[in-house]
């Protein structure tokens, strides 16, 4: 299984990545968790990554696409992987078809997971007591949806023409949001 999580911040996407990619097998890999581990120690990724972070900005495709390109090309995850966080514009899309490409793989399904947007802003704030990350402030958190809208949220309609989008209604408890994924790729599988 070579597969994407999108939705936008606050969506679940962490939570349900990692019980989702263990369903299957295959490793999470967050783009997000992985600028935020070369923050906390200081890398120079992780320099150049926070000044973007911070503000809700994406950080350069420079810098992305590289860090991704490795991290797929890594032992773990030549039998497949489910990337959460990347990509996230339609530059990044090229990129991943091509990093596919090269190694003669190809994505089998894309799961989107949908929110309400009121909701979303309560759960980033809730997520900010609790987990104290640097860009859950209210006004990065309406930054960081507005990105989404507008370089993000179009991807969805690129790989629904392809055929792979997979959507799932993200409300709900943790668990019934993990059964419903579950349910939906299942039945997608086993096509
Ligand atoms: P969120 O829940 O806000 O989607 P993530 O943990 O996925 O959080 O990402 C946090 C931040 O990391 C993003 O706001 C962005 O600055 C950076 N980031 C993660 N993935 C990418 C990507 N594919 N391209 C550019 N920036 C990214």
């Amino acid at each position: 299984m070579r597969f994407l999580i999108m939705g936008p911040p606050g969506a679940g996407k962490g939570t349900q990545a990692t019980a989702v990619a263990e369903h299957f097998g295959v490793p999470a890999i967050s783009t997000g968790d992985i600028f935020r581990a070369n923050v906390a120690q200081g890398t120079p990724l992780g320099v150049e990554a926070k000044r973007y972070m911070d503000a809700g900005e994406y950080v350069p495709d420079s810098v992305t696409n590289n860090m991704v390109r490795d991290r797929i090309a890594a032992g773990d995850a030549t039998d497949g992987f489910l990337l959460d966080g990347y990509p996230r514009t339609l530059a990044q899309v090229a990129e991943l078809d091509g990093m596919l490409n090269d190694a003669g793989h190809e994505l089998d399904a894309v799961l989107v997971l949908t929110v309400d947007r009121e909701a979303i802003v309560e759960r980033l704030l809730k997520r900010a007591e609790v987990e104290g990350r640097a860009d859950d402030t209210e006004d990065v958190i309406r930054r960081r949806l507005e990105v989404y809208a507008e370089e993000t949220e179009p991807l969805v309609s690129v790989y629904d023409e392809r055929g792979l989008v997979v959507a799932v209604d993200g409300m709900g408890e943790i668990d019934e949001v993990q059964g419903r994924i579950f349910a939906a790729l299942d039945a997608r599988t086993e096509d």
